[in-house]
Formats: structure tokens, sequence, C-alpha cells
């Protein structure tokens, strides 16, 4: 008998995990239907020896110390500022748009004030900023908009900007100065021996049991527990009994060639060409060094694994009725991107987690009492 069954051994189940095996003394059965840990996030070494992300490229960022203190239990850090060149009209330019984008791209010598001004002729009025093409066109223009972001966008979800909620352009400001980082978190880092290997600290605990290549549809009938968390997709579990909700998914082609650098920096997007949206050259991010390099281009499509949520109204009007049903089934929870259909990033994911296991703490009396806690993250919950 386990106290939890956790399904998915992503950042949601993993985290939630080790916090019930470590604070709460409870045992976990944690299931995987693939057949390695680590979720969307799993490295694996490929033939040439190179570190590479099966399921495309994750850089850890966050603003929140707590998260970044938790992991930091788990694993070693290596710090690295992700950079993204934008290949339009012939030149890879930085992306975020920012005042070398513009100079280089228009042959023009701007300052930070006299770009400020240049967005401002360009930039177009809109009453209430609502969609993805509102944000982009309110603060560059129509030009840039077409140039950066209207194709990729296109590509990566199959609808256009217009079609979506303004959130997922909102991901990528703009920028007045040189800064080229593609993200402007406090904490910037890659795990140094890989996410697997974090993964499996994580889940380095006697109370866990990890078992992969099983199914939750597979093993809930073999297997007793006393609750549930569950971090796939969430209109799965209730039998799409409101109707299926839409996930974009992708396609990877993994390459690996024999030259010691294939591109100047992580990744180089695609807004204006190509099948592709992105490709990423590994070592640039985990700083390994070889004769040889493994890049990846990333496919989008709707058939396949599903990656992301799709933010539109229509479809949060499903999800509404979906998670008032989980709210309301009792010793089930739900956490993670595609329980609670959020397009977040992992260090978000790994917040949810950590304010699941608080309410968890606040609603289920502890099986066995307490271990020897003496946690940081959520003492005055957890003592209760
Ligand atoms: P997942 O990692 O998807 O884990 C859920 C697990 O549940 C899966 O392993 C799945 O196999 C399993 N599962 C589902 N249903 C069942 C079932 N019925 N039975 C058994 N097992 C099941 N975030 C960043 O912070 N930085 C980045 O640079 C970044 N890059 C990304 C790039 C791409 C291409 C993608 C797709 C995502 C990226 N992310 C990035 C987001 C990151 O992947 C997610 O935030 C995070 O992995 C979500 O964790 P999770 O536990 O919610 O879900
Ligand atoms: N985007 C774009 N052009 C770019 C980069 C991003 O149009 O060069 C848009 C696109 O809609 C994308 C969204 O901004 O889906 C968010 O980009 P991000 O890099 O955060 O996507 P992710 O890494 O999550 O795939």
């Amino acid at each position: 008998m386990f106290d939890w069954l956790i399904v998915g051994a992503g950042f949601a189940g993993s985290v939630l995990a080790e916090r019930l095996a470590s604070q709460r003394n409870e045992k976990v059965l944690v299931i995987d239907k693939r057949d390695h840990i680590a979720g969307n996030a799993y490295d694996y070494k490929d033939q040439a020896g190179i570190l590479i992300h099966q399921y495309g490229p994750h850089i850890f960022h966050t603003n929140s110390s707590n998260i970044f203190e938790y992991l930091s239990q788990f694993i070693q850090w290596r710090p690295y500022e992700h950079r993204v060149l934008a290949k339009v009209d012939g030149q890879l330019l930085p992306i975020p748009i920012n005042l070398d984008t513009i100079n280089r791209l228009y042959g023009l010598s701007l300052d930070s004030e006299g770009l400020e001004q240049f967005f401002a002729q360009k930039a177009e009025h809109i009453a209430s900023i609502e969609t993805s093409e509102d944000v982009v066109v309110s603060k560059v223009g129509r030009e840039l908009y077409e140039k950066f972001f209207q194709g990729y966008t296109r590509k990566q979800w199959g609808l256009d900007p217009s079609q979506l909620d303004k959130s997922v352009t909102a991901r990528v400001p703009t920028r007045t100065n040189r800064d080229d980082r593609y993200f402007e978190d406090k904490f910037q880092y890659m795990p140094l021996d890989g996410y697997t290997k974090m993964f499996a600290n994580l889940l380095d605990h006697p109370n866990i049991t990890v078992e992969t290549s099983v199914s939750y549809q597979q093993r809930r009938s073999q297997v007793k527990f006393k609750r549930l968390i569950f971090t796939g997709p969430v209109d799965e579990y209730f039998d799409h009994r409101f109707g299926k909700l839409p996930y974009r998914s992708l396609h990877f082609k993994h390459e690996t060639l024999n030259e010691e650098r294939h591109q100047p920096v992580g990744t180089v997007n695609f807004p204006q060409s190509e099948d592709y949206t992105r490709v990423t050259e590994f070592k640039h991010l985990t700083g390994q060094v070889s004769d040889k390099t493994s890049i990846m281009y990333e496919y989008p499509s709707d058939i396949g694994d599903p990656f992301y949520p799709v933010p539109r109204p229509e479809n949060q009007v499903i999800y509404k009725k979906y998670e008032a049903l989980a709210n309301a089934t009792e010793n089930v929870w739900f956490a993670g991107r595609l329980a609670t259909y959020r397009y977040y990033n992992m260090d978000q994911v790994v917040g949810q987690a950590l304010a699941t296991f608080k309410h968890i703490n606040e609603a289920v009396p502890v099986a066995k009492g307490l271990s020897s806690f003496s946690s940081a993250i959520w003492p005055a919950e957890v003592a209760k």
C-alpha cells in the first residue's frame, strides 16, 4: 500500500514525491509512461557523447530565490545566459529585439533614446491589448511584427498571433538597450551534470519507488494507494468529458556534425523561412568540449506528445470546466503544465508543486508522523 501514487516523473511529480517522502515520511510510487524520468527536461548523452535534450532546449531561469534554493539541494549549477539570433532578411539579428537588432536591420546608428522615438513612430495605438498580435504591434509596429513574430508564431502554433492570447508573445520583451540575453531573470543556470541527474537525486529516497514505461491506465487497478497526484493532461484524466483540450506538439530532428561549432549562439530562430522554428546547438548550453557538435531542429505539429497548452479564451472556457471538476475530486491533486493547462516554465512548475505540497499539508493529516523535518521552505504549514 502506497500513501501516494504520482503519475508523471517530470518536475511536478518529482518535486511532490520528494516533498512527501522527505517531509511527511510517506510512501510514494511515481510512474511514468515514458522509459525515463525527468519528463520534458530529460537529457542524455548521444552516440557522440554530447549531452542533448530529447524534447527541446531547456534553460533554467527564475527570479525566485526560494525555488532556486530548493533545487540547489539536488544539483550543482553552471552559470549560463542564453542568447538567441533570428534569421531575418538574410541577417542573424538579436531577439528579443534590441538596439543592435534595429541598427543592423535598417543600417542605422540610433542610441536608446533614438530607438524609443523610432518605436513610438512605428507603434500602432490599440485601445485594449488582448492578442499576441496586439502586444507586439502596439510596441514596435507592424513591419517588425511581421518580420520577427507573425511567421514564427504561425509555424509554432498553427494559428495567427491575432488568434492567441497576449501572454504568448508577451514572453519575449522589447528592449531599447544592447542587452542580448534571452532571459532577464536573476538566476540563470544549467544543471552542471544535466537535468536527468537532478531528477535522479530528487527521487533518491527510501520512501520513493519509481516505475517507468508504465501508464496510469495500466497501473491504477494493480496498485493500492490512498491518494493520487496526476501531472498528465487533465482532459485525459476525465476521459475528455467536456471535449478535448488542444495541445501543440513538436517533432525533433537531432543531428551530430563533424565540426566543433555550428552556430554563434545556443539557438537560432527562423521567423521567415524553413519549416522548423529554431535550431539549438547544445554545447552552448552545457559548456561541453568536443570536436563534434549536436544540434536539434524543432518542427511544430498538432500530432504527437502534448507539449504546449494553447492559450486562447475558448480553451480557457473548456479548461475551467475541468478545473472545477478537478477541485471537486477528493483525494486527487492536479499539478504541472498539462494537468493545470498553463504555459509554465520549469521554475513555475516547481513553484506550483511546492504550493501544492503546502495545500496538501493543510488538507491531509500526515500518515506516519513527521520525519526529521527541518525545512526552511514551508515550516509553519508543515509543523501544524
Ligand atoms: P512534464 O515534464 O510533461 O511531465 C509529465 C510527465 O507525465 C511526462 O513525463 C509524461 O510522460 C507523464 N505522463 C502523462 N500522462 C501519463 C499517464 N497517463 N501515465 C503515466 N505517465 C504519464 N521551461 C523552462 O523553464 N526553460 C526552458 O528553456 C524550457 N524550454 C522548453 C522547450 C520545449 C520544447 C518545451 C516543450 C518545454 C520547455 N520548457 C522550458 C517547459 C518545461 O518543459 C515544463 O515547464 C516542465 O517540463 C513541465 O513539467 P511537468 O512535470 O508539468 O510536465
Ligand atoms: N516568438 C516569435 N518569434 C521569435 C520568438 C518567439 O514569434 O523569434 C513568439 C512565438 O509565438 C513563441 C512565443 O513568442 O511561441 C514564446 O516564445 P518562447 O521562446 O518563450 O517559446 P518556447 O521557448 O516556450 O517555445
